[in-house]
């Protein structure tokens, strides 16, 4: 069985076509610039590539160069579209009406879309990208929505409620809803799979770290609470976003700057976190490179990520009596040892003793990096939100 994965965005559409038998990726791209000019970037297994400027005015035509350079030319993969199963497809919020992975009628694309409101940058994209991709594949292909949000959904409202007036919960939808859902869930379950235990026994910390970073408790293989809130902005620091901030410094300073609503919102996710505090750069390797030159800022950004990190692991212990695990993933919790070395120092009172041998080096690989005395185990876990959104699709395509 192969399938389809497609992770759209408001000018790219990256996707993946992966082999389920043994879940090796059989082509993997990107097409990029759509609405501004066009540019397609294809890798197959065996190093066959394409890159080529093109012309993709919407979705649909990025949708079918990539129909053209799947099924003819020096990079096929496939002799034809009907020999894909089915077409998973990442969709950020799903809000309430999606706890889980749902096949995709014109009814689901139209909800999707009505969600944008709680999405902007991410769900009318999705909706385009849904609507191409029903006009270019085969109709008999079924098409899967996986959610950002869904895993959250089993958080308790004591956990997802703010507490402002209940009305912008009734009337605007306003909780926490969290996100990297797809990755929590990916890297928990292989971590369960990598001790050798049952994923319901286990209380683990899952620290995301990317361009975009979310912690989240994970109790009996439920999300029972989540760093990121009603958007992704909340939680820890990130790249260009601020994470918390009291909401009366947001009022405060975009008085003072004049700033109307969206461009307050710009402000916070797109000129904050490393790159506003530093004024370097939004991108670890270059905050951490400015840091060891004996830049303050980067030097600040660094202790910041630390501490905030260390402050949810440590308030998610508490929620959960205790923990089994805390995991790094994403860019920076896969690559960053220092990082993780810095978390988890000083964490003895809560059972957590490194490896620091082993973590020194250790690079995007499945591997325990805590002592072997450690009561708790700390793991770095690879995530792959692709090969996760494969095999719901698979599961779900199968069980129709
Ligand atoms: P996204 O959230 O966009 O998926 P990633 O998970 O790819 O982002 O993470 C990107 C972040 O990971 C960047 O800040 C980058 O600097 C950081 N990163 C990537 N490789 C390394 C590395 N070898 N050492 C430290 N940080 C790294």
């Amino acid at each position: 069985m192969k399938i389809l994965v497609i992770n759209a965005g408001s000018s790219s559409l990256k996707y993946q076509l992966i082999n389920m038998e043994d879940e090796s990726v059989i082509a993997k791209g990107n097409c990029d610039r759509i609405g501004i000019d066009g540019h397609i970037k294809h890798t197959t297994f065996d190093g066959r590539t394409v890159d080529t400027d093109c012309k993709f005015p919407t979705h649909t035509e990025a949708f079918e160069k990539l129909v053209e350079v799947l099924t003819t030319g020096d990079a096929s993969v496939l002799s034809s579209m009907s020999e894909i199963s089915a077409v998973g497809h990442r969709i950020v919020q799903g809000a309430e009406i999606f706890n889980k992975t749902t096949l995709v009628t014109d009814e689901v694309i139209q909800q999707i879309d009505d969600l944008s409101e709680l999405a902007p940058v991410h769900n009318h994209p999705h909706a385009l990208a849904l609507r191409a991709c029903k006009k270019v594949i085969p109709e008999t292909t079924p098409q899967v929505a996986v959610f950002d949000t869904a895993f959250h959904q089993t958080m308790p409202e004591k956990a997802y409620m703010f507490g402002m007036p209940y009305e912008c919960y009734e009337k605007f939808h306003v909780r926490k809803y969290g996100f990297h859902g797809t990755s929590h869930r990916f890297v928990t379950q292989a971590l369960a799979d990598a001790m050798g235990r049952d994923i319901k026994d286990l209380k683990i910390v899952s620290c995301h770290l990317g361009n975009g970073s979310s912690i989240t408790a994970v109790e009996g293989g439920k999300s029972i609470d989540t760093s990121m809130g009603f958007t992704p902005l909340d939680g820890v620091i990130m790249g260009t976003r601020s994470g918390c901030v009291d909401a009366s410094a947001v009022t405060f300073v975009a008085s003072k700057l004049g700033l109307s609503p969206s461009e307050m919102s710009d402000y916070l996710n797109k000129r904050s976190g490393f790159l506003g505090i530093s004024g370097i750069s939004s991108d670890n390797r270059d905050i951490t490179a400015a840091a060891n030159d004996g830049d303050r800022r980067a030097q600040l950004v660094g202790e910041m990520l630390r501490y905030e990190i260390k402050k949810y692991i440590g308030s998610y212990a508490a929620i959960m009596n205790g923990l089994d695990a805390v995991l790094f993933t994403g860019g920076i919790g896969e690559n960053s040892d220092d990082l993780r070395a810095d978390v988890c120092r000083n964490m003895e009172y809560l059972g957590i003793k490194m490896n620091e041998k082993v973590n020194e080096g250790m690079r995007g690989k499945l591997c325990k990096i805590s002592a072997p005395d450690s009561k708790v185990e700390v793991w770095v876990v690879p995530t792959n939100e692709e090969l996760l959104i494969a095999r719901d699709t698979k599961e779900l395509v199968e069980n129709m």
